[in-house]
């Protein structure tokens, strides 16, 4: 079998170059996913020495085609039409297929989200090609096989399965969000812009949005610029205000190890790490979580960590960048009633421009370590 499989020829797919992502919207603002994907995509599109395209789809959403050129994008197909406000599968796929078609790009990358694992599925189906979804690491085999290797966890996370589009192209995979990194916002960078008409109008389309209801409880994590997680240490639920109050306080979001959400303390679309989200906020916050590799691998990427644990050899110290050795009962309060009182005074002293909050509680989180952690 397998030495009939190695001697089938794969087509000439010369025609096909270029890396395409995809800039998921919502209400004209982009998903962070859309920017680490061209990040990535740029790394991709460098080794196989193609250009990196971005697709915008939506509705007065003419900024985000320049901003996908400030983050890396050298050309973007822009189709902005009322009736791709919302995202609808066949007007998006109709537009994408269009672009796919004009195009011939060899990858191309959806945000594991929604929206981008339903709009990837239906134009794999419909061209027909491979995908794979759910990617958490991407690479190339550099010119002639120029095979994307798409790899993503298996088999309950136990392994890694890296999985190829031979015969067909071209070749897509959704890809999980705070995996791969954004390159900086470069507003010398220029690229084209091509402006596409929409394929079909509203009478072509059998579904209509009513409307849009945001879930109240959903915690956004992968959006999130700043996360207060917590873990075993909090020893039960009720801690988790503690932690939603230095939350709110900063702006931000509640995170949490597997072992808290494991005992029932916390919903899991709280979990960050190897089962969880993996994310890469500007702040993160990891409190009375001991550092296991599994939490570390959904975090590393953080901009900043700030580790508060009553374990001076807890493995999460070589991860952080702010070290605080204590009781978190003591020094989470003590933070909150900080980060409040630098908002107020900030407020009252009406400065235009309010410092970044990750430099205000990195501030604080050192006035902590300064002061004994206690
Ligand atoms: C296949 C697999 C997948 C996994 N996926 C994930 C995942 O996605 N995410 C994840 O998080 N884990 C995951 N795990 C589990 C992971 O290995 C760890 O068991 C888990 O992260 C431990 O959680 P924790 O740090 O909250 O608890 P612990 O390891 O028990 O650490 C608790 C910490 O709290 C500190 N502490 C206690 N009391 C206080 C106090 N009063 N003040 C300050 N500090 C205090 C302790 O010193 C300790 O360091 C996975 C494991 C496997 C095998």
């Amino acid at each position: 079998m397998s030495a009939r499989r190695d001697t089938v020829e794969a087509p000439d797919w010369s025609a096909y170059r270029g890396v395409l992502v995809f800039v998921e919207q919502r209400g004209g603002e982009a998903k962070k996913v859309s920017w680490q994907l061209l990040g990535e995509g740029k790394r991709l599109a460098e080794k196989l020495e193609v250009g990196l395209i971005a697709l915008v789809i939506g509705h007065q959403v003419e900024h985000l085609a320049e901003e996908a050129v400030y983050y890396g994008a050298d050309k973007v197909f822009l189709c902005d039409a009322p009736e791709l406000r919302a995202y609808r599968t066949r007007p998006y796929s109709r537009v994408a297929m269009k672009v796919i078609d004009e195009a011939k790009p060899e990858i191309c990358l959806f945000g594991a989200t929604g929206t981008g694992r339903d709009l990837a599925g239906a134009i794999a189906t419909h061209l027909p090609t491979g995908l794979t979804a759910d990617t958490t690491e991407l690479d190339v085999e550099p010119h002639p096989s120029r095979l994307l290797l798409a790899s993503r966890p298996a088999f309950s996370e136990k392994m890694m399965a890296t999985i190829l589009c031979k015969q067909y192209r071209p070749q897509m995979a959704t890809a999980r969000a705070g995996v791969f990194q954004a390159l900086a916002r470069d507003t010398s960078r220029e690229g084209d812009i091509i402006r596409i008409a929409s394929p079909m109008t509203e009478e072509d389309i059998a579904t209509e949005v009513l409307d849009f209801i945001q879930g109240q409880e959903k915690v956004n994590l992968e959006e999130a610029d700043i996360i207060v997680a917590g873990g075993r240490g909090l020893g039960g639920p009720e801690p988790f205000a503690l932690l939603k109050e230095l939350a709110d306080a900063l702006g931000g979001v509640v995170g949490a190890s597997r072992a808290a959400v494991d005992a029932g303390w916390i919903k899991h679309e709280h979990q960050v790490g190897q089962t969880g989200c993996t994310v890469r906020p500007k702040l993160y916050f990891a409190i009375g979580i001991s550092g296991a590799v599994q939490h570390t691998v959904g975090m590393s990427g953080s901009e900043v960590i700030v580790a508060i644990n009553k374990d001076p050899d807890a493995p999460i110290f070589q991860t952080a960048h702010y070290r605080i050795v204590g009781d978190l009962f003591k020094i989470v309060p003590a933070i909150t009633a900080e980060v409040r009182k630098k908002r107020a005074a900030d407020r009252a002293g009406g400065t235009a421009a309010p410092k970044p909050p990750a430099g205000a509680i990195a501030e604080a989180a050192l006035l902590q370590e300064r002061s004994g952690g206690h």
